[in-house]
């Protein structure tokens, strides 16, 4: 990896949402974690400045600036705001499903109004019974038509309730497991979907998560994304592409927590000298950096990797929301240490950092999830490595 992996476009950008993060999404982001209201004026910002057209390409209206660009904006706003990092996110994360499979058409009718900012998106997996078994989803779809009818309902979706389209996952034939699952666009104003409790929770908190019904749903035929029964193929495609997304939030968590506790430890004076000459202090400043920027680098791999076309992405991706995530826990637990008493009340922020960045361990595949890919695909590599070494 080249030691400056931006080029100086990508560095401008960089700097322009670095200051946009300091200057009006930091003072926000107490206030939102408080309230636990979703930030729409933190949304137009980011439609204004084009922000939310980072994941797509200049034909739909999008930046055309590639992953890697993406990723670092996430990172420089979860710095600041995970909440707000995330919506950046779950732009990527709604829209990969129409981006990887769409047709011409799909791609023309939703990819410019995600790209403008206009509709934000959603990713229906989870339900009630089945989170890290997505094969053991209940909810139906059956084809009546020109139409699909859609029953059941999801658990846990961020951006419930402020979608305007959510990608979701359905069994058109619920006797053939992983090869029964098809994916929808369903419309928020689609007959029959709803919108139900939105869950109060530990961090993220102005992000919602809810619970999405559908109760003889329709969506025209034409929204159904690939073929019938693609549907297991096209969620794990989209994930490859979009763990990355989470890794960056988690490491801008755990580098905004790192720079605030530096400060703090040079200000905060025991013993006669700042904190951050009493060398156990000092220690944990050097691990935390040290582990920020280990994960950047398998962050920035990844982002190339996918900028460059390169395949197969699962063990990559896994690996890189694993490590990220883990860190980022790390991390900020030990911000709050070095802040003492004063990192664990609410006038500094890494409390809430410290809490913001344990979902990075959870969505998108729990990180026992993350491990069990990581060593399928070792186990994978090693048999093609045999079976190329006997031919
Ligand atoms: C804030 C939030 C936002 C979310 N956003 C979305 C979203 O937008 N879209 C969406 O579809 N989902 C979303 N989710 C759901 C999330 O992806 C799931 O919660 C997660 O995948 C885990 O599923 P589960 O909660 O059912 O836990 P379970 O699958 O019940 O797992 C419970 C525990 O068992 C472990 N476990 C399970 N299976 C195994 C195994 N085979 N081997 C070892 N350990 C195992 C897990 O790692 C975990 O520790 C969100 C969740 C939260 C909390």
């Amino acid at each position: 990896m080249p030691l400056e992996p931006l080029t100086g476009e990508q560095r401008e950008i960089r700097d322009l949402v670095r200051t946009l993060a300091r200057e009006r999404i930091a003072p926000r982001a107490a206030e939102i974690d408080e309230s636990a209201e979703f930030p729409w004026d933190l949304v137009e910002l980011l439609r204004e400045h084009e922000i939310l057209g980072l994941p797509f390409e200049e034909r739909y209206g999008g930046t055309g600036t590639g992953t890697l660009m993406l990723l670092v904006a996430i990172e420089e706003i979860s710095k600041v705001c995970a909440t707000t990092g995330l919506i950046l996110a779950l732009q990527e994360l709604g829209s990969l499903a129409i981006k990887n499979e769409g047709t011409d058409e799909q791609k023309e009718r939703y990819l410019p109004r995600l790209a403008s900012g206009e509709w934000l998106p959603a990713y229906a997996l989870t339900e009630a019974g089945s989170g890290s078994d997505a094969a053991a989803m209940r909810t139906e779809a059956r084809r009546e038509g020109d139409e699909y009818v859609l029953n059941g309902s999801k658990r846990f979706i961020t951006n419930a309730g402020v979608a305007s389209l959510y990608v979701v996952f359905a069994k058109t034939d619920s006797k053939a497991g992983h090869a029964g699952i098809s994916a929808f666009v369903v419309e928020s104003d689609a007959p029959g979907f709803a919108v139900g409790r939105i869950e109060p929770k530990l961090g993220i908190k102005g992000s919602t998560t809810g619970e999405v019904f559908f109760n003889d749903c329709r969506v025209p035929s034409g929204n159904l994304l690939a073929e019938e029964g693609e549907g297991f193929k096209v969620a794990m495609r989209v994930l490859d592409r979009s763990r990355p997304g989470i890794a960056a939030q988690a490491v801008g968590i755990a580098q905004g927590a790192t720079d605030f506790a530096l400060e703090y430890a040079r200000g905060r004076e025991t013993m006669g000298k700042p904190i951050a000459e009493h060398q156990l202090i000092a220690a944990k400043l050097a691990d935390m950096e040290t582990k920020c920027e280990a994960a950047r680098g398998l962050l920035y791999k990844v982002g190339m990797a996918i900028d460059e076309g390169a395949e197969p992405l699962t063990k990559l991706s896994a690996m890189t929301k694993l490590y990220c995530g883990d860190i980022a826990m790390e991390v900020t637990t030990e911000a709050v240490q070095v802040l003492g008493g004063y990192g664990y009340i609410k006038e500094y922020p890494v409390e809430r950092m410290m809490r913001d960045a344990k979902i990075t361990q959870i969505y998108e595949g729990t990180q026992e999830i993350q491990r069990l890919v990581v060593a399928r695909e070792m186990l994978k590599e090693q048999r093609a490595s045999l079976l190329a070494g006997v031919a």
